[in-house]
């Protein structure tokens, strides 16, 4: 099974990933991490996109497209779980090609919904609980960057919403319940 999972920042996408990844085999795959990854190992790539990123900007379509056709020429028996792409209408359409040459369905999209004051929490938490733990928060875990974050996500990502509900294939469900109950919505949008 090959879903999306879609979302404004901090609705819960990439714990709901991680948990289909470990009960369903599936892969996951967030380009936000991969941009993450690269920019750790120092890539040109990581380079050009490291400010982009930290201001709560999209990076450009052509990057994280060329990312995504990477990973799905290994393939997954479980299938795969976009955490994080398609975020515009022209990633969303390379999508439909990059699975249609692969072979592969989109068997589900999965939008996520929570209100945004929650979400400006969350993702300050999210700063406050890695540093306590001793780790490092992400740079655009703070409030300005999660401003710019959330309107590039109402300017080119929320369309995505209607575009896969024009398709027949757009599932939303309550991101504001607890991690469980999410999980369980989600089990219910993917196996109902
Ligand atoms: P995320 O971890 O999904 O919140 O992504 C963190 C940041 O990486 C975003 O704010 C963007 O700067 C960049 N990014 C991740 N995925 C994409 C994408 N599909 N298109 C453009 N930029 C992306």
């Amino acid at each position: 099974m090959n879903i999306i999972l879609l979302g404004p920042p901090g609705a819960g996408k990439g714990t709901q990933a991680q948990h289909l990844v470990e009960t369903r085999n599936m892969m996951q795959l967030s380009t936000g991490d991969m941009l993450r990854a690269a920019r750790t190992s120092g890539t040109e790539m990581g380079k050009i996109v490291a400010d982009v990123m930290d201001r709560g900007e999209l990076v450009t379509d052509e990057i994280v497209i060329g990312l995504i056709r990477e990973k799905l020429q290994e393939g997954s028996e479980g299938g795969f779980i976009f955490d994080g792409f398609p975020r515009t209408l022209a990633q969303a359409d390379a999508l439909g090609e990059l699975l249609a040459e692969n072979g592969f369905a989109l068997d589900a999209v999965v939008a996520l919904e929570v209100e945004d004051e929650i979400l400006v929490q969350r993702v300050v938490n999210r700063a406050k609980e890695a540093i306590a733990a001793g780790k490092e928060a992400r740079a655009d875990d703070n409030e300005e960057s999660m401003r710019t974050r959330l309107m590039e996500y109402y300017k080119k990502t929320s369309p995505l919403i209607g575009y896969y509900h024009a398709k027949g294939a757009l599932k939303a469900i309550d991101g504001l319940a607890s991690i469980d109950e999410v999980q369980a919505s989600l089990a219910n949008a993917l196996d109902g």
